[in-house]
């Protein structure tokens, strides 16, 4: 089931970059990040036999419960909103944090991480849909704290994160994602391109919409692994 998933993802991801204007967008390769979130821990193992290196988690406890339980591996990104009592675990327990959503959550983050005397790897959740039950910097605070950068040396920004609008329509996603390519091109002039790296957009319901926009990580749950069971926490 997972392989055959799988699959199917991989053939899309491949279709999307062939459609790519590779006149406006550069680079051809996508990261897949295989969301275990509210599965059990097995499926995470499978995920890392098929070869992915990426797993995404949405809450901190979860992810600590599954890596009580797991041998050491994978690369895990925390893609929830953290709330400021969850920092200093989330810096413990993840590789990436995706979901930097104001300049609060990045101090804590700066705190904790210097503490460890670890380079915390970042990127800025940016709300693009103006939608106000979801998290993520509005372009007016991204725009001012990219200014702020240097002021957290143990952090280190290595791009954007990006979630469209849940519609069934996924072609209306389209907009959303051409402006996290713009936004995130403007932050590779500010950062480099070898710090700059990530532009996480797209999930199971409008990737291939992302990938084509520019997206060169996109964040899967359902397409790999089905419907969720929300009593695994
Ligand atoms: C749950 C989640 C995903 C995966 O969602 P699917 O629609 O199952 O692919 C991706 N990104 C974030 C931020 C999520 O919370």
């Amino acid at each position: 089931m997972f392989r055959d998933n799988l699959a199917i993802v991989n053939h899309k991801i491949a279709a999307a970059l062939a459609l790519r204007q590779t006149a406006k967008i550069t680079g051809d390769k996508v990261t897949l990040v295989a969301v275990t979130k509210n599965h059990p821990p097995l499926v995470v193992t499978e995920a890392l036999e098929a070869g992915l290196a990426d797993v995404g988690e949405n809450r901190v406890q979860e992810a600590k419960n599954k890596k009580e339980l797991l041998p050491a591996g994978g690369i895990w990104h925390l893609l929830g909103h953290l709330q400021t009592n969850k920092i200093k675990q989330a810096v413990e327990l993840f590789d990436i944090i995706e979901s930097v959503d104001s300049a609060k959550v990045l101090m804590h983050i700066e705190h904790e991480a210097a503490k460890l005397n670890k380079l915390q790897r970042v990127l800025l959740q940016i709300n693009l849909t103006r939608e106000e039950q979801k998290s993520g910097l509005s372009e007016e605070d991204y725009q001012l704290l990219r200014t702020q950068l240097a002021s957290y040396p143990h952090v280190r920004v290595e791009g954007l994160m990006v979630i469209a609008k849940a519609t069934d329509k996924p072609e209306e996603t389209r907009p959303t994602f051409a402006r996290g390519y713009q936004l995130f091109c403007q932050l590779q002039e500010q950062l480099g391109s070898a710090t700059c790296t990530t532009l996480s957009m797209g999930m199971t319901h409008d990737y291939w919409i992302a990938i084509e926009e520019g997206a060169n990580s996109v964040r899967l749950g359902t397409a790999l692994f089905g419907a969720r069971d929300y009593s695994i926490k």
